[in-house]
């Protein structure tokens, strides 16, 4: 199964994302937490990253890009994966588009997690993480809005996008995510 989830920062995403990799042995693709691991290994493109992050902006499409197409022809894909923090923006659908044409392994679904503002900015404001603070939380939603919630467009065109609540405990949100997943196995 090969899976995009989609959600703004604090939708739970992260906690979703792991449920789903272990149920569907999935490979879990993350970009946040490659760029994370970067970041704590003082790497160059770590410390490149870092600078973006922190200030909650998006790191450059090309370095993201990169990332994600060497691990997609990694073996740990070969059996599925899922995205998870990427794509983000247009361009980089279209280059995710490229490169899963390129090597024949098309989408099966595109999972939106939707959770209101207002509750996004208490869920965030209490998970204290170095990006959570109030002025960079702004930053990340408003990016969310304006960049990533168009590839929900994109995909319902192509008849790939789920919407799922997003609200609720993590056991019934998850609920709800399985009867959608389960359609594609
Ligand atoms: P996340 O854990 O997905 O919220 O990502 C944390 C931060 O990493 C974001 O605020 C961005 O600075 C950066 N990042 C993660 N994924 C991407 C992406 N696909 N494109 C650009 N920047 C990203």
């Amino acid at each position: 199964m090969r899976i995009i989830l989609i959600g703004p920062p604090g939708a739970g995403k992260g906690t979703q994302a792991g449920r789903i990799v272990d149920s569907y042995r999935l490979a879990h693709l993350s970009t946040g937490d490659i760029l994370r691991v970067a970041v704590e290994a003082k790497s160059d493109f770590g410390l490149l990253a870092e600078k973006y992050m922190l200030s909650g902006q998006f790191v450059p499409d090309n370095v993201i890009i990169d990332i994600i197409s060497e691990r997609l022809v990694s073996p740990d894909c070969q059996n599925g994966f899922l995205l998870d923090g990427f794509p983000r923006n247009l361009p980089q659908v279209s280059a995710l588009d490229e490169m899963l044409q390129s090597n024949g392994t098309p989408l099966d679904v595109v999972i939106e997690l939707r959770v209101p503002d207002q509750e996004l900015y208490r869920r965030l404001s209490v998970r204290g993480r170095a990006d959570d603070k109030n002025d960079v939380i702004r930053n990340r939603l408003s990016d969310y809005a304006k960049q990533t919630e168009p590839l929900l467009k994109h995909y319902d065109k192509q008849s790939l996008l789920k919407t799922i609540d997003g609200q609720g405990d993590v056991i019934t949100i998850f609920e709800r995510i399985k009867k959608t997943l389960d359609k594609f196995i």
